[in-house]
């Protein structure tokens, strides 16, 4: 579909491919293979010279349906889709650099994804230097001349720290690297990277795309151009996404934006609620006019999201006491969900790392992340009130 049609419309009706039974809604294919006519067509379709399918590790028509429906959303070139997340990160980063390329990344970034970048590329000859995410000037004096990639995370997990898209766009494209933007936390329904300068976005669909925590699966977008080489690793090294998932997805994205719009309103509710209680030290939430880059959140995205964190005084115990006391917010490390969820990230999502690294990152043992969800806000503040009291 073109791009003519709004994004609500998008949503609900591109990637659609329908098949000789003329089905109404997305077609499942739950297929490993696919047969030729002829000897000759699957010798041409082996050499390019045909398009079609020929083996689902490389394409299969669910899947790639789901591809056609975030491209259109994200407003980029090609999608490719991927087994979940981290392979969809690990598939850009394979498919783009090769050994002696060096990586500029945001420190406040997915735990898993630090650890692939800090530890994994390297035994392959990928540097990265960590820098903030805030902070343009130290992107710039990390530069090398052979830095090909800026990986950013905006909003950040779970401290909810932006980083300036266009800002960091220009300064790659001077640089000679590609800007990759891992936009879980806001979706194309919230904030649209490619069109703020990014070349390359990438999804852990498991959260948002999904919305209802079901499946795993991920995707990598961008120009046809650089989309071609991450489709090339992929084929090859087969993290792709199965069209059980994909198909999850394409049925999410249809209710992508109403949740969103209704979490975000929901997570703005809940945020203001918490800024006025006298035991809650801090609220990170990028729609709250308190957080110091309000204003970059209002250039950049539609809302501020459905993720809050707040800092509530006397630490692990008082942090503790309040997950503890809820009775209908799931306790779970997992976000993206139309159930309401809480973590207290120093002793799960980001308790491999160092106390005194935690303490720089300030993510305090009195810090709580919550991810809102579809229920009412009387109800997530009344479960949130148990244990504040
Ligand atoms: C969950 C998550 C990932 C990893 O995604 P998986 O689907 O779990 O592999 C990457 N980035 C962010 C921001 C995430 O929240």
């Amino acid at each position: 579909m073109e791009e003519e049609y709004d994004f609500e419309t998008l949503a609900v009706r591109s990637g659609i491919h329908r098949s000789q039974f003329m089905e109404h809604s997305e077609a499942l294919y739950l297929t490993s293979s696919f047969v030729f006519e002829s000897a000759a067509q699957a010798a041409a379709r082996f050499k390019g010279e045909e398009p079609g399918n020929i083996y689902a590790r490389f394409t299969n028509p669910t899947v790639t349906a789901f591809q056609e429906r975030l491209a259109a959303l994200e407003g980029a070139q090609a999608c490719v889709a991927t087994a979940s997340g981290m392979s969809a990160i690990l598939s850009c980063v394979m498919g783009l650099l090769s050994a002696g390329d060096h990586i500029v990344s945001s420190r406040s970034i997915f735990g898993s994804t630090v650890q692939l970048f800090g530890n994994i590329l390297k035994r392959f000859g990928i540097e990265t230097t960590f820098v903030s995410g805030a902070d343009v000037s130290e992107w710039e004096k990390a530069c090398q001349p052979n830095t090909r990639l800026f990986f950013v995370e905006t909003p950040s997990n779970p401290l909810m720290e932006l980083s300036d898209i266009s800002a960091l766009s220009t300064l790659a494209r001077k640089a000679g690297a590609k800007l990759a933007v891992d936009n879980c936390f806001c979706t194309p329904a919230i904030q649209k990277p490619l069109e703020l300068g990014a070349d390359i976005v990438i999804h852990s669909a498991t959260k948002y795309l999904d919305g209802q925590g079901r499946v795993l699966g991920g995707a990598v977008l961008g120009s046809a151009e650089l989309m071609e080489g991450v489709r090339n690793f992929l084929r090859t090294a087969g993290p792709t996404m199965s069209a059980f998932n994909a198909w999850v997805f394409l049925k999410g994205i249809e209710t992508l934006k109403v949740r969103m719009d209704a979490q975000s309103k929901a997570a703005l509710a809940v945020a203001t609620w918490l800024e006025a209680q006298p035991k809650i030290r801090r609220v990170y939430y990028p729609g709250l006019p308190s957080h110091p880059q309000h204003n970059l959140a209002l250039r950049q995205q539609k809302t501020g999201g459905a993720i809050v964190s707040f800092e509530v005084e006397g630490g692990r115990d008082a942090a503790w006491k309040i997950v503890d006391s809820t009775r209908m917010i799931s306790i779970t490390a997992n976000l993206g969900d139309t159930k309401t969820t809480i973590t207290h990230p120093a002793t799960t999502t980001h308790g491999r790392i160092s106390p005194e690294a935690r303490d720089a990152a300030g993510i305090g043992e009195g810090l709580l992340r919550l991810a809102v969800g579809l229920e009412s806000v009387e109800d997530i503040i009344k479960d949130l009130s148990a244990g504040l009291g």
